[in-house]
């Protein structure tokens, strides 16, 4: 089969053994969850339960609260009571509201048919192929579904694109470049079945007849079991599988659609700009089971690893799960030897600064690094080398957009291309100054993001001011006569 990539990438050293071609191991339920309420790209929720509520795992306990279509809800991953309700430290350390839940004594989980139990509040399953494509989305969206590749995207919303924007395939990323994570790896390997159901769903929905199931050619071990697959009789028409270098970070959107279909996202554009939308395996299978199950997303697979981790798996934990509550079986700290705590992987990831931080639905690994591991050199001076540029996937000017933030000039670092950037990580892999450029351009796109709800805030206040001295006219010359 051919191997396609994109220009430029970085070849990492992928530390990937320790956990590769492991079963997925189901946690047992943990005593308490905290499950952030807000955990999509898009407008926030508010809890539906209060303090004292008792929950069934697979209940609704946030949800929209202003109309929108950015957002979804978020459901008990465990059953229990309502502990509290208070703002906790998420997994990108900000504080957000959290609901607290309890488990009562001997409550265990499952994720098969045989393992849910019955008094679990799922919905009743659905057949994608007979309801309406509004009744499917519908569907992906009560299941609280996003973009578990890490963006949090919410996925109902990724499935409707504007009619002028045609869309005619749909990509699988089951690339998993990250250094360390298999759980994609692990998720194609174990319910390939589910992956191919979750794209047909996708593509019934889209009305796209074409679909590539994307991977590295670090896991071309698994074409096999998916194309069985793809042979079976019931299996739907259209799909392939595309294998591609193993290169960093051939699993970003844009990097996988140029390997696997020559096209180019544009810049400040989408893949639906160029017709095509881009689904973490992990989503396609969560997608799957909220047809076939009725199962809302409370469930996460993630890797634990890194050379502080004694006990290297792919796990299976309650969304909301705390580091610190894992048994030891799942997760055993050498504490004499880390240095770190990253949520993700450890180009994209964020450190974290306990073990007091919930498994969230984009959590796709747990990565506990010794000193040797991490790169902790102060930050020097740029020295102008350009490698960041040279190395950049999205042909960026890493070194322009950071002087810029550092000079406070967010105008200069967005024409630099600052909201063009997908936080890879790679220039500052290259950097030799160890300057922390992603963490930079991250504060960078959050001020600006700070900046333009304050305009438009200030937008709508100033209509509504219009709007009542606009109104105030008529009711003066009503009273008039
Ligand atoms: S500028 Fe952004 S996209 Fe380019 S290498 Fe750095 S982090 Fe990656
Ligand atoms: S790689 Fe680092 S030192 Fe070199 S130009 Fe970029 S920011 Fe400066």
């Amino acid at each position: 089969m051919a191997v396609s990539t994109f220009k430029r990438g970085l070849r990492l050293p992928t530390r990937k053994h320790a956990t590769e071609g492991k079963p997925v191991e189901l946690v047992p339920v943990p005593k308490q969850v905290v499950i952030p309420i807000n955990q999509h790209f898009g407008a926030p929720n508010k809890a539906l339960v209060n303090v004292g509520d008792h929950v069934v795992r697979g209940q609704k306990i946030a949800d929209a609260a202003a109309p929108g279509p950015m957002t979804v809800p978020v459901h008990a991953s465990i059953t229990g009571i309502v502990k509290k309700i208070e703002p906790r430290t998420q997994s990108n350390n900000t504080d957000g509201l959290c609901v607290v839940i309890e488990a009562p004594p001997r409550e265990t989980a499952g994720d098969s048919p045989e393992g849910e139990k019955p008094a679990d509040l799922f919905m009743p399953p659905l057949d994608p192929f007979a309801c309406t494509k509004e009744e499917a989305l519908a569907r992906i969206r009560e299941a609280g579904i996003l973009g578990m590749g890490g963006a949090g995207f919410p996925s109902h919303v990724k499935l409707s694109p504007p009619p002028d924007k045609p869309i005619d395939t749909i990509i699988a990323d089951g690339a998993e470049c990250e250094p360390y994570l298999t759980t994609d790896e692990a998720a194609m390997s174990e319910k390939p079945h589910l992956l191919v159901k979750g794209l047909a769903i996708v593509m019934k929905i889209t009305g796209v007849n074409r679909a590539i199931i994307g991977m590295e050619d670090n896991k071309e071990k698994l074409i096999p079991m998916i194309e069985r697959e793809l042979r079976l009789e019931n299996a739907p028409a259209g799909i392939s599988i595309g294998l591609c270098r193993t290169l960093y970070p051939q699993g970003g959107e844009k990097m996988l659609i140029t390997a696997l279909t020559g096209r180019e996202v544009p810049s400040g554009g989408l893949p639906m700009d160029v017709g095509c939308i881009v689904q973490n395996v992990g989503t396609l299978i969560a997608i799957a089971e909220a047809f076939t199950l009725g199962k809302p997303l409370i469930d996460r697979d993630l890797t634990v690893s890194g050379g502080a981790c004694r006990t290297p798996k792919n796990i299976r934990a309650p969304i909301g799960t705390l580091l610190k509550d894992l048994p030891p079986e799942f997760m055993d700290i050498d504490h004499d030897r880390l240095a770190k705590i990253l949520f993700g992987g450890p180009m994209m990831g964020t450190a974290v600064p306990s073990l007091e931080v919930p498994v969230q639905k984009n959590t796709s690994g747990i990565i506990l690094m010794t000193k040797e591991e991490t790169i902790v050199a102060a930050e020097g001076s740029c020295i102008r080398c350009c490698r960041c540029i040279r190395n950049c996937p999205c042909r960026l000017s890493p070194v322009i957009m950071n002087t810029s933030l550092e000079a406070d000039d967010l105008d200069y670092a967005v024409e630099a291309g600052l909201m063009d950037c997908i936080e890879c990580g790679s220039c500052a892999y290259v950097c030799p100054a160890r300057i922390r450029l992603v963490q930079r351009f991250r504060v960078g796109k959050q001020r600006l993001r700070i900046r333009q709800q304050a305009a438009r805030a200030a937008a709508e206040a100033a209509a509504v001011r219009q709007m009542g001295a606009g109104a105030a006219v008529p009711a003066g010359a009503a009273a008039k006569n």
